[in-house]
C-alpha cells in the first residue's frame, strides 16, 4: 500500500494533469508518470491490464495500441453502507465527460472506436492521447501510458518512416526525467537486442527510473531461461528485472479472466525449477510493489521543484486571464474557474509539503 505521502499527493497530481490538459499545450507541467516501451506485441498492454486488474485494452498479435493511452488510475473506497452488488468501479474518457463506463468492455470498444476516430482503421498510429480515468477501491493511485509498440515494416495506411515517428512519440514521454519507464521485452526473442532497453538507456542513461519487465516467460525455448537476465548480469538496471506471464492469444481468444491468468502465472513460478528460487523478481504483483515505491520516493523528491512550477503556471493564468477584458465574457469565465481550482491544488499542496494535511479530500 502506498504510504501517507503517496496516497495524498498522487490524486491531486492526476488533477492538476488534467487542469493543464484543459488549459491547452502552452501550459505543460512534467509530472510522475509510468510509461511502458518496448517492440510491437512484446506484451505491453497485456502487462498494463494485469496491474490494473481488469480487462480493457485492446491487446493482440497485431498492432492494436495507435494512439498513446494516458491511464489514471484512481482509487475510489466502497462505501461502508453500499448495497450489495453496486458498481465500485467504472471508466471515464476525458473527450465523454460525465459518461461512467461500468462495462470494461465497454470502454475497450470506445478505446478502439476512438483510436479509429482519429488514427483511421487501417493500422494509421496518431500522437493525439487518449485519456482514461479508471475509479476503483481495487488500484493504487498511479497514471500509466500505453504507447504504440516500435516496428520496422511500414503495413496499412503506416508512412515509410513509421519506425522514426514511433520512437519519436515514445521520447517525447519517457525523456521527461520525471516518466518511470517499464521496459518491455519478451524472453522468446533475444534479450540483448531489447528494443525497449535501447530506447530507455537513451531516455535515461543512468537507469535511475527504469524498470525491465520481461514477458513471455512461459514460451521461451525448451532448455534456456531468463535467470541471468533477471539478476541484472547480463544488461545491468539500477531498478532491477521483474519477469512476468501474461496470457496467451489462446488464452485471450478464450476469453480467460485476470484472476485466472494471475493464478497460472502463479503457480508457473511456484513450479519452476529455476524461477521458484526468484521468488523477489517474478509475478505481476512484485511489479506492482516496486512500481508504488518507486513512485512515492519519486514523489517526494520532485515536490518543491513541483509546486514552485505550479506557481509560475498560476501566474501566467493570472495574466492571460487579466488580458481578457470584459470582451469574451465565458472565456473569462472558464479562466477564473481554473484560476480557482489551481489556486486549490496549490494549496494543497503545500499543506501536504509542509505535512499539516495529510488527508485532503481531492473530490
Ligand atoms: P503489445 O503490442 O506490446 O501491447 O502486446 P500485447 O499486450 O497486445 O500482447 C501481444 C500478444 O502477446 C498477445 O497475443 C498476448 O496474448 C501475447 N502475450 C503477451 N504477454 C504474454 C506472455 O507473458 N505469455 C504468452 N504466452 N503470451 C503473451
Ligand atoms: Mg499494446
Amino acid at each position: 500500500a502506498p504510504g501517507p505521502v503517496g496516497s495524498s499527493v498522487i490524486p491531486i497530481v492526476n488533477k492538476l494533469q488534467d487542469i493543464f490538459a484543459q488549459l491547452g499545450s502552452s501550459s505543460t507541467i512534467d509530472l510522475p508518470q509510468v510509461a511502458v516501451v518496448g517492440s510491437q506485441s512484446s506484451g505491453k498492454s497485456s502487462v498494463l491490464e494485469a496491474l490494473v486488474g481488469r480487462d480493457f485494452l485492446p491487446r493482440g498479435s497485431d498492432i492494436c495500441t495507435r494512439r498513446p493511452l494516458v491511464l489514471q488510475l484512481v482509487y475510489f473506497p466502497r462505501r461502508p453502507d453500499a448495497p450489495a452488488g453496486e458498481m465500485v468501479e467504472w471508466g471515464e474518457f476525458l473527450h465523454i465527460p460525465g459518461k461512467r463506463f461500468h462495462d470494461f468492455s465497454e470502454i475497450r470498444r470506445e478505446i478502439q472506436a476512438e483510436t479509429d476516430r482519429e488514427a483511421g482503421g487501417n493500422k494509421g498510429v496518431s500522437d493525439k492521447q487518449i485519456r482514461l480515468k479508471i475509479f476503483s477501491p481495487n488500484v493504487l493511485n498511479i497514471t500509466l501510458v500505453d504507447l504504440p509498440g516500435i516496428t520496422k515494416v511500414p503495413v496499412g495506411d503506416q508512412p515509410t518512416d513509421i519506425e522514426a515517428r514511433i520512437r519519436t512519440m515514445i521520447l517525447s514521454y519517457i525523456k521527461h526525467e520525471t516518466c518511470i519507464i517499464l521496459a518491455v521485452s519478451p524472453a522468446n526473442a533475444d534479450l540483448s537486442n531489447s528494443d525497449a532497453l535501447q530506447m530507455a538507456r537513451i531516455a535515461d542513461p543512468d537507469g535511475s527510473r527504469t524498470i525491465g519487465v520481461i514477458t513471455k516467460l512461459d514460451i521461451m525455448d525448451k532448455g534456456t531461461d531468463a535467470r541471468n537476465f533477471l539478476l541484472g548480469n547480463v544488461i545491468p538496471l539500477r531498478l532491477g528485472y521483474v519477469g512476468v506471464v501474461n496470457r496467451s492469444q489462446q488464452d485471450i481468444n478464450l476469453h480467460r479472466s485476470i484472476k485466472d491468468a494471475l493464478a497460472n502465472e502463479e503457480s508457473f513460478f511456484r513450479r519452476h525449477p529455476v524461477y521458484h528460487g526468484l521468488s523477489h523478481c517474478c509475478g505481476i504483483q512484485k511489479l506492482a510493489t516496486k512500481l508504488n515505491q518507486i513512485l512515492v520516493q519519486h514523489i517526494r523528491s520532485v515536490l518543491p521543484g513541483l509546486k514552485s512550477r505550479i506557481n509560475s503556471q498560476l501566474v501566467a493564468v493570472a495574466k492571460e486571464h487579466a488580458s481578457y477584458g470584459d470582451v469574451v465574457e465565458s472565456k473569462a469565465g472558464q479562466g477564473v474557474k481554473l484560476l480557482n481550482i489551481l489556486t486549490k491544488y496549490c494549496e494543497a499542496f503545500t499543506s501536504i509539503i509542509e505535512g499539516k494535511n495529510e488527508e485532503l479530500s481531492t473530490a
